[in-house]
């Protein structure tokens, strides 16, 4: 919750906040996640109009989740940017065509409740496929091995599936019993 109280209600007067607040629980994404009470830095400019108060913002906030592809821990931070007018709670005519869809932001009294703006910007920014690194190799489907460690990552037996037959003719650890008798 922030307090609008010091700018008034003057359209035209604007105010700077930089502040620090701790993460809300269930911030982000099932597999990128917010860690809960992680510090979450907010640089916002408030700005009172006719019908409210303009918020334009920006966050940073850490980020914790899984490779898509290798399953390796990521830890990370992004940075987001909202907007969003705030009516004021008594404010009925102007938000009129708002109302309407239920979108509407409102203060309430003095304040404004950032979590639902955090949240929309959080979840917009994040990937729906987390990895580590964007290029990152995934998995060895032989062994599961964490390609990215091992560039190199091979096995004998890794062989084109249309050369599987001839190649089990040549090797005897692969050959079929009835084969060689
Ligand atoms: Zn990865
Ligand atoms: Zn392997």
């Amino acid at each position: 919750m922030l307090d609008t109280r010091e700018l008034g209600r003057r359209p035209g007067s604007q105010h700077e906040v930089t502040k620090t607040v701790p993460a809300p629980a269930e911030l982000g994404i099932e597999v990128l996640r917010v860690p809960d009470g992680s510090p979450v830095q907010l640089d916002l400019r408030l700005e009172a109009v006719m019908e409210g108060v303009l918020v334009t913002g920006a966050a940073t906030v850490a980020l914790e989740g899984e490779c898509a592809r290798c399953l390796e821990q990521i830890d990370d931070e992004v940075d987001v940017t909202f907007q969003e007018l705030f009516v004021y709670a008594d404010q009925r005519s102007h938000a009129a065509e708002d109302e309407e869809d239920g979108e509407a932001s409102r203060l309430e009294g003095d304040l404004l409740d950032l979590e639902p703006l955090l949240r929309d910007a959080v979840v917009l920014a994040l990937p729906f496929q987390p990895l580590c690194r964007e290029d990152c190799p995934g998995l060895c489907v032989e062994c599961g091995a964490r390609l990215a460690d091992d560039p190199d990552h091979a096995h004998d037996a890794a062989v084109d599936p249309r050369w599987a037959g001839l190649a089990a003719l040549q090797d005897p650890a692969h050959s079929r019993k009835q084969d060689t008798d």
